[in-house]
């Protein structure tokens, strides 16, 4: 691995190698009709996520966050991806607050002024999409609603870098570039996008910080999801008692914003829209 021997991937914090690793396989391309498929578990995940978006609000559960996704992935002709992943117990993460990622779905309310990130993963015809935004319950302070923006942001700043003929370190670059533009933030380190496709994290690993020109050659047909995790605090991360539950060190606030593209012959293309 060139960047990083500590670096795990995301939704696997336990374990160093990616599915593709342990199965002897490398990074996959995939045919036109493949990204069709992979074009329409997307469309679930981002239909999903739409109906995930109008019901956050102060007063909801986050297990009724995870029954409507689960209902919505399953109506559109999709299954939950993450639904067992390693054990993981239901169809979303749901992370809030200081939660950065993998927040298990359950009894706890929603409050005003709570920023809620929510992952979202479908399956379809074999192929997989992976897609995570965050959203604000109710009013949040300016600095809070920046730090969204910040981290929307810098998840298009590393698609526009991920063009063939880039390496997997630009995107890396790109994103840490944009963040550090916009302010002091602590850009997330110990949990990296992936390659995806008929794996849910499938090689290769796809930092958020790190030098440019480094790493993977980008081709036509490879597929990766690209999620910044930016704190407004430093970069540092624990795990809760759950095993699951990523938070950050220093208890400040967290956003998350996913998507998975295609690499093209030319503009990237985003295949978590609706
Ligand atoms: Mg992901």
């Amino acid at each position: 691995m060139e960047y990083n021997e500590k670096v795990c991937s995301h939704m696997q914090h336990k374990i160093v190698f990616t599915e593709t690793q342990e199965k002897g396989l490398g990074i996959t391309v995939k045919s036109a009709r493949e990204l069709e498929r992979m074009r329409r578990a997307g469309r679930i995940v981002a239909l999903t996520i739409q109906a995930l978006r109008q019901a956050v609000r102060p007063g909801v559960r986050t297990r009724e966050l995870d029954s409507l996704a689960e209902r919505e992935i399953t109506r559109l002709g999709g299954r939950p991806a993450f639904k067992g992943y390693r054990g993981f117990p239901a169809t979303i993460c749901v992370s809030i607050n200081e939660e950065i990622v993998h927040g298990i779905p359950g009894d706890r309310m929603v409050r005003e002024g709570d920023i809620v990130s929510l992952d979202v993963g479908a399956i379809v015809d074999g192929f997989y999409g992976d897609a995570a935004v965050t959203v604000a319950a109710g009013q949040v302070p300016d600095e809070v609603r920046r730090l969204l923006e910040v981290t929307e942001g810098a998840l298009h700043a590393g698609i526009r870098a991920a063009r063939a003929g880039a390496r997997v370190g630009d995107v890396s670059a790109a994103v840490e570039a944009f963040v550090a533009s916009r302010g002091q933030y602590g850009v997330v380190r110990q949990y990296v996008g992936h390659g995806i496709g008929r794996l849910l994290h499938e090689e290769p690993q796809v930092p958020n910080y790190g030098p440019p020109g480094l790493g993977v050659l980008l081709r036509p047909g490879m597929t990766i999801a690209i999620e910044p995790m930016v704190n407004l605090g430093t970069w540092e991360t624990r795990v809760l008692g759950d095993d699951w539950t990523v938070v950050t060190a220093d208890g400040s606030l967290s956003a998350h914003f996913e998507h998975t593209i295609a690499i093209t012959d030319g503009e990237p293309q985003v295949l978590t829209v609706p």
